[in-house]
This record gives C-alpha cells, structure tokens and sequence, in this order.
C-alpha cells in the first residue's frame, strides 16, 4: 500500500538530523537564548536570499505582519486593501492594529490580488483629499497593500507598485509561503515592497522546530523600527518612546533555520521536479476541464509551497485520496470576507466571485521533497480513474 502524506517532515529530518543535533546543542550549551549570534547572523543570510539589504528576525509569519503595520505606524482610521483568499493572518492582523481590512478580488489564474481589482476598487470607491486616499464609504484613509504571495507564487507587483505610488502607499508583501520566490528577472519577492514578511511555521518551505518569521526592508529607519518595537518599543532598554511588543525570534529556532537555509535551494528543485511530474502526468492523463494545474507566468520562479489544482466535484475527490492514503487539504475553504469576525465589514457573498469560486474548487496535492516516484504516480493514478 502506497501512502502518501500531505507533507513529512520526518524525512527531511531525518536528512540533517547529525547537522542539526551539534547547532542545538551548542546553543544549550552557551545558554543564550535571545536575540544572540545566531539570530544576527541569520537575519544577514535571510537578507542576501531575498536580496533585501536588512532582516529582522521575529517571533512568527503572524508577528511578522503585525510588525510591519506598527512599524508603518498604520491603526485606528486606516485601512489597508488585501485579498480575501489567503490565511487569515493576513486580514486578522490588520484588524489588530484597529485598522479596517478592505478585499479586493483575485486574478482566478494565479489566485494573487489582482491590481485590475484594486484600481476598480480605488476609482470606484475612493476620493483623493489633500493627497490622501479616502474610502468615501467609510471616511478612512487607505495606507497601505497588502499582497501575498500565495502557495509560493509571486503576486503581479508592477502593477500593484504602480497603484502604491500613483496614491502614495505602502506595500507589505505577505511572502509567508514564498522564500525564494521570485517575481520577474530574478526579482525576489519580500524586496520589493517597503517590507516582506516571512514566516518559518513548520510546514513552510523552510520551517523552524516552532513558530518563527522574519521581516525583511530595504529601508534602515524601518529596519530600526521594527527592532525597536521588537522589544517592547524599549530604546534604551527600559525607556519607551513608543508602545512596541516582544517580537524576537528565538536563537535555537535561528540556529536550525540557518542550517536548513543551506538546503533550501535543493528542496525547491525538487518541489519544482515534482510539480513539473504532475503537470505532465495530469496532462497526458486527458482530464479535460476536470482539472486545471497551476498557470506561471514566463521569467516567474514559483516555489511551490503548494502544489494546488483547481478541479469538479472537489469535495468527492478529496475523499477517494483520503481512501487511498492521500493527503490533501484545501487551502482556504471560506474567504476572509465571508467570515464571522469580519461580519461588521459589511461584506456579502457574490462580492468577490473568483475567492469564492476558488474556494470551492482548490485542493492541494503532496509536494514536498522527498516523495518518492512512486507516490507521485500513485496520486496521479488516483486523480485519473477518479475522472475516468
Ligand atoms: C503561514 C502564513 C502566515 C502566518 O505565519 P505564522 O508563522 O503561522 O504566524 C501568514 N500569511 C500567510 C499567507 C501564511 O501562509
């Protein structure tokens, strides 16, 4: 019997285990936990990767964002335009700030903001007073886009970048499942708005032993900000010009991801090798308008943090896998909009019909690694006779 997780992280493991053991240990024996040399220097290599000139290392993909809106100085009156098709982070975390979530709809292809929505939205719905971009419905004052990067694909940014300066915005990338992704000519995602925001949950393309993410600029006084409010907003240490929180990342954490950092770009070829199996596979398999594969721009590299399909009768599927040993999940079953805490911004379904649609039709297929030839047929085989 073939079984095919949705991701096993045992296996990777178990590939730098005798790497791994020697870091950990080494830092319990220094007993420095916070904010040490493992942490700085991860911060320089994270930074080089995403070709960013600073990093600040925090607590996790969550924090990484919630930093970002502080540090943006971003609150109570603003309001930040996002997809409604993403984790809930993204959205949740703009509302923590006591800022208002605004949702544009998605590009069906690439399931990323779609800047013809955005600017449909800001012509639409939108006045510019005294150089300020106002939501005429609710008066506040639009700072700030807030694009992902979703399943490690890059948001289309020269548009979005084009809309951002047109009405002075800022740009958070939520590049939480796209280290290394880049947009066009090598232009790596997290570098290219005012700041990127990464996260190293377990399950990500590089993932800690626990929560982490990092924030990457290219501006110092951001960088400098966001350290400052990294540690409770305390510069000097015990004096607080400004509200911050406790950000940090942790050293055993930063210790283990710059020793998975060196494996990084050989686990993407392989997801990118396996995904480049699927797409043959399901091809040639002749499933017609059942299921549709993943659409990349040319000059894109898309590091599959998922692998996603968008197929009929999704559910059903998504049992006969379960039946066979086949691990999938379904990234995201209900929009931001449509959930129950962002009831009070007045969203209805039909609003957004591609994150709608989209969330009825996506299932994410095993990706990762370490799969083995014949588990990836296995899938492909499942799929087939699903349709057949
Ligand atoms: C994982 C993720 C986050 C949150 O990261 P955590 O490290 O789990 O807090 C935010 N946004 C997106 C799109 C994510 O996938």
């Amino acid at each position: 019997m073939t079984n095919v997780p949705l991701l096993d992280l045992k296996a990777q493991f178990a590939q730098i285990r005798a790497e791994v053991m020697p870091v950990i240990d080494q830092v319990c024996a220094g007993q420095h936990f916070i904010l040490g040399e493992h942490v700085r220097a991860l911060e320089e290599e994270i930074a080089r990767y995403c070709s960013a000139s600073l990093a600040v290392g925090v607590s996790s993909g969550t924090d990484a964002l919630l930093l970002a809106l502080m540090a943006l100085e971003i609150g109570a009156g603003d309001e930040v335009i996002t997809s409604p098709f993403t984790f809930f982070a993204t959205a949740g975390t703009i509302a923590r700030v006591g800022a208002r979530p605004v949702f544009c709809d998605i590009d069906p292809l690439s399931y990323n903001l779609s800047p013809a929505a955005v600017q449909a939205f800001i012509d639409n719905h939108c006045a510019v007073q005294s150089e300020r971009l106002i939501n005429r419905a609710t008066g506040g004052r639009i700072r700030a886009l807030m694009p992902v990067h979703l399943y490690g694909q890059s948001a289309d940014m020269d548009p979005l970048m084009a809309i951002a300066r047109r009405y002075g915005l800022k740009v958070i990338e939520d590049a939480a499942q796209a280290i290394g992704t880049e947009y066009q000519n090598g232009a790596r995602v997290g570098a290219i708005g005012d700041i990127g925001c990464f996260s190293f949950f377990p399950s990500k393309n590089l993932g800690a032993f626990g929560d982490a993410g990092l924030c990457t600029t290219n501006d110092p006084a951001l960088a400098e900000s966001m350290r400052v409010l990294r540690v409770h907003g305390g510069k000097p240490k015990y004096f607080h010009a400004v509200i911050g929180g406790n950000f940090r990342i942790d050293e055993l954490q930063a210790a283990v991801l710059r020793v998975k950092l060196r494996y990084l770009d050989g686990w993407t070829q392989r997801r990118q090798h396996n995904a480049a199996y699927y797409d043959t596979a399901f091809a040639n398999a002749g499933l017609g308008a059942s299921l549709g594969t993943p659409s990349i721009p040319a000059r894109q590299r898309h590091i599959f943090n998922q692998y996603v399909v968008r197929v009929q009768n999704r559910d059903a599927l998504r049992e006969r896998l379960t039946e066979h040993h086949i691990g999938t999940e379904i990234y995201y079953p209900m929009p931001l909009h449509l959930q129950k805490c962002f009831a009070y911004l007045n969203y209805r379904a039909g609003d957004f019909p591609h994150s709608e649609r989209a969330a009825e039709e996506v299932l994410a297929l095993p990706i990762y690694p370490e799969l083995e030839p014949a588990q990836l047929a296995h899938v492909v085989a499942t799929v087939a006779e699903f349709y057949g």
